[in-house]
């Protein structure tokens, strides 16, 4: 192993992986991702693939433009296929007050050039008949959005960054950082070995708040558990729905294969439990019969849960940490981490490089805003996806 390396990366999931891939096109120096077990098995491998430019705050669109970019053209420049699927997502309102806040983010979000449509409730009946609107105030449908394969966008990163160098170790995990008089100096891991850096990426998903601790800073990341299941073939449906998601309840759908997956409840699971339970499924079926009521005759398959990295305003921290010269964070993505990993992997590059960010203003995501009082704030602030 490298005694030294320019940068390390700690954490194999679609964060670390992204920012090696986008890193190693514009480094010349030593790059090296250390991962504790294996790469992107853990939350990256429990997504659901969701990918929409449908949020409320203009950080969060900007993140999701950029992305959807490289997405689109993610066969080109990775050489490995996506799998996107362009379905649309359909966002439910059950109440005046949420159907306000869709089209008060569907007004910002045209404002971006995207293409979203407000719907009323028999609009949304004539377009999918298959759903019950008979509770709903409206909705709005964003054509842009729609899922891809978390697996293979992982491929395709870790393809180009091991095609340019990146040196990438599996079940090694780091279990010390060095820092001395404010900076970085390197890591330790599990197995003895000392790497000595200027630069460590904290990209370690819902553990991003304890290896900061391991550098003796405190940033506010939380694991949160959310539960996905999905159903036995069903064939009783159209082979393309739209993500769908019910606000009112925090529920969605999506096809998988010839099935569905489902979402378990917004969890208050704070903790690092990967396991479902009965309410979780309780809380899928009720809501797809609620929703869809033909899928009374859908039979649940299989399930698994999986931990978002919560902070306080659901918005990702990305950022050199003030007190601690070299330490990165890019971190804390709430449920929408693989989708903007694109644009992390870009804007994490260029501070690396340059020192700050010049594709997007990320001032938004700092650290620092906690401290500051400067919190962000979706319209749909029960959405903490
Ligand atoms: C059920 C569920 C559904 C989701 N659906 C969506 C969705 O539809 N769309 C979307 O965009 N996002 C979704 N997400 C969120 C998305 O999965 C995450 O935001 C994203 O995977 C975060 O990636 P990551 O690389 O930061 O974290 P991870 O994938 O967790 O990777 C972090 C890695 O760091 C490693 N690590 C931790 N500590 C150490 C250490 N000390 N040393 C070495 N390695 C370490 C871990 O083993 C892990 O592999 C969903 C999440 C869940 C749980």
């Amino acid at each position: 192993m490298e005694k030294t390396a320019d940068v390390i990366i700690i954490g194999g999931g679609i964060i670390g992986t992204s920012i090696a891939a986008f890193l190693s096109e514009k480094i010349t120096g030593t790059v090296v991702l250390l991962e504790k077990g294996l790469l992107g098995e853990g939350s990256t491998s429990r997504c659901a693939g969701g990918i929409r430019c449908q949020f409320t705050t203009p950080i969060n669109i900007q993140f999701s433009l950029l992305s959807l970019k490289i997405f689109k053209n993610f066969e080109k420049l990775f050489r490995v296929d996506p799998e996107f699927h362009p379905s649309g997502y359909l966002f439910l309102a059950s109440t005046n007050e949420e159907f306000e806040g869709l089209k008060a983010g569907a007004k910002l979000q045209r404002s971006y050039g995207i293409d979203v449509d407000t719907l009323s409730p028999e609009e949304i009946k004539v377009r999918w008949p298959f759903l019950n609107t008979g509770d709903l105030a409206g909705g709005t449908f964003g054509s842009e959005d729609g899922y891809a394969g978390p697996y293979e966008v992982l491929q395709g990163y870790v393809k180009k960054a091991r095609e340019r160098g990146v040196k990438i170790y599996e079940e090694c995990e780091v279990i010390e950082i060095l820092t001395r008089g404010g900076k970085i100096e390197g890591i330790k891991t599990i197995h003895g070995d000392t790497i000595s850096s200027p630069v460590v990426v904290d990209a370690a998903g819902p553990y991003a708040g304890i290896v900061a601790e391991m550098a003796g800073v405190s940033i506010p990341i939380s694991p949160l558990k959310r539960q996905l299941f999905t159903t036995a073939p069903f064939e009783k449906l159209p082979e393309e729905i739209p993500l769908t998601i019910d606000l009112h309840v925090g529920w969605y759908i999506r096809r998988e294969g010839k099935g569905f997956l489902i979402s378990g409840p917004q969890s208050e699971d704070y903790g690092f439990s990967l396991d479902t339970d009965f309410a979780g499924q309780i809380f899928a079926a009720t809501h797809a019969m609620q929703r869809i009521p033909i899928l009374e005759n859908a039979t649940i398959t299989n399930s698994w849960g999986g931990l978002y990295a919560i902070t306080p305003d659901n918005h990702a921290i990305i950022g050199f940490h003030p007190d601690l010269q070299g330490f990165l964070i890019a971190g804390g993505f709430s449920g929408h981490g693989f989708q903007h990993s694109p644009a992390t992997g870009i804007v994490a590059t260029e501070l690396i490089v340059n020192g700050t960010a010049s594709t997007l203003d990320i001032q938004a995501l700092s650290v620092e805003r906690f401290e500051k009082g400067m919190l962000n704030r979706e319209i749909l602030t029960a959405f903490r996806d």
